[in-house]
């Protein structure tokens, strides 16, 4: 475990940037956000265009998501300070309060299916904390990444607070290993969670993990299955399907299967294909060419052991069709292993008792959609959920205002609303007698 000389140089450039930057005010720090989201809008159709290039995405989406990015510096602008404000606490001392800290260089460890949104997510509310960057971006999202940088430097500070480490996943252990970094963030798979957290744990620093998830998406009887159609094509098909939240696994009351089957069905010819610099075009090629073959075998497996394939299932280099398949059991890959890309698995239930069973019987815990006209009918099971979040008649996503994170094997702490600014915090305890 060993780091090149360029990589410590770099370290210790962002660790002297820390040493400045903790000294600026909250509302100093506020001011380079709002400049960080200025240059973001300004920029936004060249930004988009790097997504794009990178990893297929829509320019449509690619440009939704610069533009998500600006909408988080915006809701961390107005309320960081409420969020930030030093506590009183009354005790039997004199004075008692609770204070937020920042921790140093954060490493982060991000994936490439929403290249800016994920460094976004993780960075503004830790900045404001306090806290300056070091990230390996994903290997395949190289503009992506030459622009975060350039957007997160302001011209009105003469110091870097972000700095992109051009490094292979084999060298990531070694850079959490260094004593300038304090803490890490990855957003990944599984098995990169699993390696990050054990070198994390080895050198007691905290880590926060947002991993794959494999979302039930549960129709019940009563739903509008008109609109549970709709929304099914967006929670899966949406990204080409490379999103940790898509619905993955959607569970239909026996009653209404086959309508809701054939609604899902005529939904997807909505989708339209084509440039993905077209902006009318909203649904294209997975990011590689080898992650679509990836899920071709999960497919392949799944078939052969009885499923079958109800709309789609072609794939031609990185382009995989919108895929519906049915039959499924728990039994096959497309139940129980995460797919990411544009198949959804479609399974009966009887009974809500059945669905609650279904949902929890994966190892992921990251979200849950459920469609229903008569919501009071679900509460009595929501503490049931094994989720990190539960919608009801909305797909799930990620909002500024709510915590996003998952449990079980989704990973570990959380981003976004006021407990992200916590994650990466000494949140110190001052006493005076
Ligand atoms: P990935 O292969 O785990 O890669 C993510 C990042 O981790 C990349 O920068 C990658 O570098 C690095 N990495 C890979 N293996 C590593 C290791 N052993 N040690 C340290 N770093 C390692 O995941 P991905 O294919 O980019 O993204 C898809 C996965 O991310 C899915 O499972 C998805 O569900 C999950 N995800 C979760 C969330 C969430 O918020 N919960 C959001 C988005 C995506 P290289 O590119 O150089 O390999």
């Amino acid at each position: 475990m060993t780091q090149t000389d360029s990589t410590k140089t770099l370290l210790k450039t962002v660790e002297c940037s820390f040493f400045k930057w903790r000294d600026f005010s909250l509302s100093d720090r506020i001011a380079i956000v709002k400049d960080i989201r200025n240059r973001l809008l300004e920029n936004k159709h060249e930004y988009a265009r790097a997504i794009t290039t990178d990893m297929n995405k829509p320019i449509q989406q690619a440009l939704a998501e610069v533009e998500k990015c600006a909408y988080l510096c915006d809701y961390y602008i107005e309320n960081a300070p409420t969020f930030l404000k030093d506590r009183k606490v009354t005790t039997g001392w004199s004075e008692s309060s609770i204070v937020f800290r920042p921790l140093g260089v954060l490493l982060g460890v991000m994936p490439w299916n929403f290249p800016f949104w994920q460094v976004f997510r993780f960075v503004i509310p830790s900045l404001l904390v306090g806290n300056t960057f070091v990230v390996k971006h994903a290997s395949n999202v190289p503009l992506s990444a030459r622009a975060l940088e350039e957007v997160f430097n302001v011209p009105t500070i003469n110091f870097p607070i972000y700095k992109n480490l051009s490094i292979k996943s084999d060298e990531v252990a070694a850079v959490i290993a260094d004593p300038v970094i304090k803490a890490v963030s990855l957003t990944g798979s599984e098995q990169a969670g699993r390696s990050v957290a054990e070198t994390a744990g080895k050198y007691l620093k905290k880590c926060v993990l947002e991993l794959g998830g494999s979302n039930a998406f549960i129709v019940l009887d009563d739903a509008d299955l008109q609109q549970a159609a709709e929304k099914a094509v967006k929670a899966r098909m949406q990204n080409a399907g490379q999103s940790c939240i898509a619905g993955k696994r959607f569970l239909v009351q026996e009653t209404v299967y086959t309508q809701f089957l054939d609604l899902f069905k005529e939904q997807l010819n909505t989708l339209k294909t084509g440039d993905k610099f077209d902006e009318s075009v909203n649904f294209g090629a997975m990011a590689r060419e080898d992650l679509a073959e990836e899920l071709e075998k999960q497919l392949a497996e799944s078939v052969s052991l009885g499923a079958k394939i109800a709309a789609g299932g072609k794939r031609k280099g990185a382009f995989f069709e919108p895929t519906i398949v049915t039959d499924v059991s728990v039994d096959m890959p497309l139940f129980q292993q995460e797919t990411f890309g544009p198949v959804a698995a479609v399974l009966p239930f009887k009974t809500i008792d059945e669905a609650l069973t279904l949902s929890n019987q994966s190892d992921f815990g990251l979200g849950v959609s459920i469609f229903t006209t008569a919501p009071e009918k679900i509460q009595p099971y929501l503490p049931l959920f094994e989720e990190g979040a539960i919608f009801i008649n909305e797909i799930v996503v990620s909002d500024p205002h709510l915590p996003f994170g998952g449990i079980k094997n989704s990973g570990y702490g959380r981003e976004l609303s006021e407990f992200a600014l916590y994650e990466f915090s000494n949140i110190q305890t001052i006493v005076i007698k």
